[in-house]
């Protein structure tokens, strides 16, 4: 179908995968970066693109992500991802072609939700496939929605930013779906001021209930605030954005923030502290990899909390290297991933 090695996101993907049924107006993709540290763990995005190519680009690039994400996190996982991008009316039945795809590429690929994705539709892929994760399981196993470990890991983040507390700081938090709400209560529970905005109403006022004040979406990076928490789609800091900017510290979990390699250094270059979003918005993707492997959530809770650990010591290395911190991140993993293929 579309040409993948080509591709500019290509990036040595070592595998990408079609799946689709017209019957059912069903489209996917499943791309598969990285196993040099594991099967690849990575969630499965719905969503709708303007054309095909949009969502194989979306598709390489967040593979790519994962493979920095896990490997960053530490976890036996190398990188994968899953791009539904044309879901037909029987929902179920694409979810279950999707399982049999997943199955068919025997462990090599393990699926949880992404954005738009729910437990429900994880369900269905498990009644084809084990390599799936995001289900409830008994109490103590680690399983099910990955999203409130985002947020803690978040959270916790946010607050080795400002020197332990947020008491009395302003949070100014974009979007506020599962990952965004959930920050927001942790922040709210220990006395931070929020400014929230989203597109979607019935989660501003969900927000709103909290204490938080509401702002434009268009202007909420642009806030007078102490750390400004991108949870929405990725992109958000731009060449438009970042003169905007209202905190001196941006700290959040959506995916591929930067929109530009250039744009990190536009934040350096502002003096803005910029938390790289692969290694702080690891919970999700934690949790996954321990349900996956028949972990207890004590051994989730431990490995999340030592996602500020990791970033203060990302951010140490980057000022003494002169590199954005960003690039400091990557340079551990690549020097990660080299060693595992050198084993
Ligand atoms: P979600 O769909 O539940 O929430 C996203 C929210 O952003 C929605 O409320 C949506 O209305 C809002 N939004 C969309 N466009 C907006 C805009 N222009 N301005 C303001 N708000 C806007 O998704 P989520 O699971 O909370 O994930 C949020 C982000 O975090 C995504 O980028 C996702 O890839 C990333 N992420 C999520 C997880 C997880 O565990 N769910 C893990 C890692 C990374």
């Amino acid at each position: 179908m579309m040409n993948y090695k080509s591709h500019a996101s290509f990036d040595g993907h070592e595998e990408v995968v079609f799946v689709g049924d017209e019957a059912l107006g069903f489209g996917a993709i499943i791309a598969i970066h990285s196993t040099a540290l594991g099967p690849a763990g990575g969630g499965c995005r719905i969503w709708r693109y303007e054309r095909d190519e949009d969502a194989l680009t979306d598709a390489l690039r967040l593979s790519r992500g994962m493979t920095y994400k896990n490997a960053m996190a530490e976890l036996p996982m190398g990188g994968g991802k899953g791009v539904i991008y044309r879901m037909g009316a029987d929902r179920a039945a694409c979810f279950g072609k999707f399982g049999e795809a997943v199955e068919a590429l025997g462990g090599r690929y393990v699926t949880a939700e992404d954005v738009g994705a729910t437990v429900g539709d994880m369900r269905a892929i498990a009644r084809h496939t084990s390599y799936v994760a995001g289900i409830p399981k008994e109490q103590g196993q680690a399983g099910g929605d990955p999203s409130p470990w985002t947020s803690l890991g978040v959270h916790l983040s946010i607050k080795a930013l400002l020197d332990g507390a947020v008491r009395g700081r302003t949070i100014a938090v974009q979007g506020v779906g599962a990952v965004g709400l959930g920050l927001c209560k942790l922040l709210a529970g220990e006395g931070a001021n929020l400014i929230v905005a989203d597109v979607t109403e019935a989660n501003l006022e969900r927000a709103a209930a909290l204490g938080a004040k509401v702002a434009p979406a268009e202007r909420i990076h642009a806030c007078a605030a102490d750390v400004f928490s991108p949870n929405a789609l990725g992109a958000g800091l731009n060449a438009r954005t970042i003169p905007e900017l209202g905190a001196s510290i941006v700290c959040g979990a959506a995916n591929n923030q930067l929109e530009t390699e250039s744009d990190g250094a536009r934040l350096l270059a502002r003096g803005i502290t910029y938390a790289p979003d692969y290694l702080v918005n690891a919970g999700g993707i934690i949790n996954v990899s321990a349900e996956h492997l028949g972990e207890s959530e004590a051994a989730v809770d431990a490995r999340v909390r030592a996602i500020p650990g990791r970033l203060v010591l990302v951010l140490e290395i980057a000022k003494a290297e002169g590199l954005t911190p960003h690039q400091a991140a990557d340079g551990i993993v690549r020097e990660r991933i080299a060693a595992a293929k050198r084993n």
